[in-house]
C-alpha cells in the first residue's frame, strides 16, 4: 500500500491544485453552506444545474422511495418504472417530432452519444459518406475528445488537438459583437446563418452528417440568444442539404430561459436535442437526447439496435429525481417564476451595470442572465487575458458569499470576459436583489 511520508491537505485530485475548495456540509433552499457555517447564495446552480435549490423535499423523496424499491437495474437487462416513466414526460412535453428519449449521465455523454447516433442513422440510410460535424466558433458542448472535437473553444481544444476527430466551425450569432451598423436583426441572422450553407458546400453537400448548436449559449459566452429568424434560417439549410440539427440544450434547456426547451422560442425542432443539468437539478447526474421520429424509425427499421451504451444509462435513481424534478416544477408553476424573476434580474443588472464602465452587453433570457466584460465600452475591446478578469470576479464574488459563474471565451483569438447567472427557480425577488447587491460589492472589489 502507498504510504505516504505525511498526510497530505487532500487526496483529492481537484479541478486545480492550485486552491483547494471549501467543503460543502449543507444545503438549504438556493443556499449551500461550508464546513465553517458560511452561507453561498447560488447564483449560477452551480453551472445552470441547480434548477430547484438544495433541498427540495419531493426530489429527495422521490429519491428514497426509488432506492427502497430497486436503487439500479443495468438496461442491458432491465428497464424500470421511473426510466419510462421519464422517458414519457420528456416526449409528451418536448418539441415537435420528437418520438424518444436515451438517457445517459450527464452533458459530454449526451454529445457524445447524438454524434454517434448522427453518424449511425446516415448508416441506417444507406449514405455513408456523411461523416463530417460543423458547429460554430465559441462553443462548448462537453468536455470528452468527441464533444470537445465538436467544441469551438480554442482555449479548452488547444492541448489535445491531435486527438481530435475533424470538425468544421463556423461563427457563432453574436449580435453584440458581429452585427453591422445598420444592419437589421433579421439581415444579421440570415448573414451568419447562411456561413453554414457555405460549410456544407465546402466540405461537399453529401458528407455531411450535422450542425450542432446552443441555442442559447451559455458557457462560452454568457447567456448569449440568437436574434429572431437566425434558427429558422439553420432549419431550412440543414432541410436542404439532408444534415441532421443537433441542439445542445444541456445548460440552457429544461425550463432556464422560461419555456421548457430554448428552442421553442425560436419555432423550430432539431433533429437530436441534448438534455442534461437542469433535468434532474443536480440530485443526480443525468442526462439525455431526445431523439426525433425518422432517427428512431431508421434505427428501429434498420440494424434495430444503436450501438453505443453506458452502465449508468438510465439510472434508476436518477431517472426518480428527474421525473420528480420536472414533476415540481410543473406543479408549482416554476416557469412563470422564472420568467418573472428573470426581468427582474434583468432590470437590476441593467439598473446597476447598464452604464458601467467595464460591463459591455447585458443579456440572456429566463433566469440565464450574462454580463460581457470589456475593457473599453466604444471599441468592445476584451480584457487582456493576462490579467483573468473572470478569475477575480468569480473570487470576489464567492469571497462575498455568491456563486456566479465567470468565463473566458475565444473568439478568431479574441477573448472575452463573461459572468453568468442561473439561479435556482425557485428566487424570490428579495433574492434577486440580493444577488445583484452581493454582484455589485464584488464588482467594487475588482474594479
Ligand atoms: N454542452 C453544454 C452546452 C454545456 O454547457 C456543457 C457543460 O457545461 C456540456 C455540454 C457538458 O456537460 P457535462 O459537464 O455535464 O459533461
Amino acid at each position: 500500500m502507498n504510504q505516504p511520508h505525511s498526510k497530505p491537505e487532500t487526496y483529492v485530485l481537484h479541478r486545480s491544485s492550485l486552491a483547494i475548495p471549501p467543503r460543502a456540509v449543507r444545503g438549504e433552499g438556493i443556499y449551500i453552506f461550508d464546513q465553517n457555517g458560511k452561507s453561498y447564495l447560488d447564483a449560477s446552480g452551480g453551472a445552470a444545474v441547480s434548477c430547484l435549490g438544495h433541498s427540495d423535499p419531493a426530489v429527495r423523496a422521490a429519491m428514497h422511495a426509488q432506492i427502497d424499491q430497486i436503487a439500479y437495474a443495468h438496461s442491458g437487462f432491465f428497464s424500470t418504472d421511473a426510466m419510462e416513466e421519464l422517458a414519457e414526460d420528456l416526449v409528451t412535453h418536448a418539441p415537435e417530432g420528437m418520438a424518444k428519449a436515451y438517457f445517459v449521465s450527464g452533458g459530454s455523454e449526451a454529445t457524445e452519444a447524438a454524434l454517434k447516433m448522427a453518424r449511425q442513422y446516415f448508416l441506417e440510410i444507406g449514405q455513408p459518406d456523411r461523416k463530417y460535424v460543423i458547429a460554430r466558433r465559441q462553443s462548448y458542448h462537453g468536455n470528452t475528445l468527441g464533444a470537445l472535437s465538436v467544441g469551438g473553444n480554442m482555449w479548452r481544444r488547444k492541448q489535445f488537438e491531435p486527438l481530435l476527430i475533424t470538425a468544421s466551425h463556423i461563427a457563432p450569432c453574436y449580435p453584440y459583437r458581429d452585427q453591422m451598423p445598420g444592419e437589421s436583426d433579421a439581415a444579421y441572422g440570415l448573414r451568419v446563418a447562411n456561413e453554414l450553407e457555405t460549410a456544407i458546400l465546402e466540405l461537399g453537400a453529401d458528407s455531411v452528417a450535422a450542425f450542432v448548436a446552443e441555442p442559447v449559449v451559455g458557457a462560452t459566452s454568457g447567456a448569449l440568444a440568437p436574434v429572431p429568424g437566425y434558427f429558422k434560417r439553420i432549419r431550412e439549410i440543414c432541410d436542404q442539404y439532408g444534415v441532421l440539427l443537433i441542439l445542445d440544450e444541456v445548460m440552457c434547456g429544461m425550463g432556464r430561459t422560461g419555456t421548457l426547451h430554448a428552442i421553442e422560442q425560436e419555432g423550430i425542432s432539431g433533429d437530436l436535442q441534448t438534455i442534461a443539468k437542469g433535468l434532474g437539478a443536480g440530485y443526480q447526474p443525468i442526462g439525455a437526447i431526445l431523439v426525433s421520429k425518422k432517427i428512431d424509425d431508421a434505427i428501429a427499421n434498420g440494424s434495430g439496435f444503436f450501438q453505443h451504451g453506458h452502465t449508468y444509462q438510465g439510472h434508476a435513481t436518477a431517472c426518480a429525481a428527474a421525473l420528480a424534478t420536472q414533476r415540481t416544477i410543473r406543479e408549482r408553476d416554476l416557469l412563470a417564476n422564472v420568467v418573472r424573476q428573470g426581468e427582474l434580474l434583468a432590470d437590476g443588472l441593467r439598473e446597476r451595470f447598464g452604464q458601467h464602465p467595464f460591463v459591455g452587453d447585458i443579456r440572456g433570457r429566463g433566469l440565464f442572465r450574462g454580463l460581457e466584460l470589456v475593457a473599453d465600452r466604444e471599441t468592445k475591446d476584451p480584457f487582456d487575458p493576462a490579467r483573468k478578469i473572470n478569475a477575480k470576479i468569480k473570487k470576489a464574488a464567492f469571497a462575498r458569499g455568491l456563486m456566479a459563474y465567470p468565463m473566458g471565451g475565444t473568439i478568431d483569438g479574441v477573448r472575452g470576459d463573461h459572468v453568468l447567472f442561473a439561479p435556482p427557480f425557485i428566487v424570490t425577488g428579495d433574492d434577486v436583489a440580493r444577488i445583484v447587491d452581493l454582484f455589485e460589492l464584488a464588482m467594487n472589489d475588482v474594479f
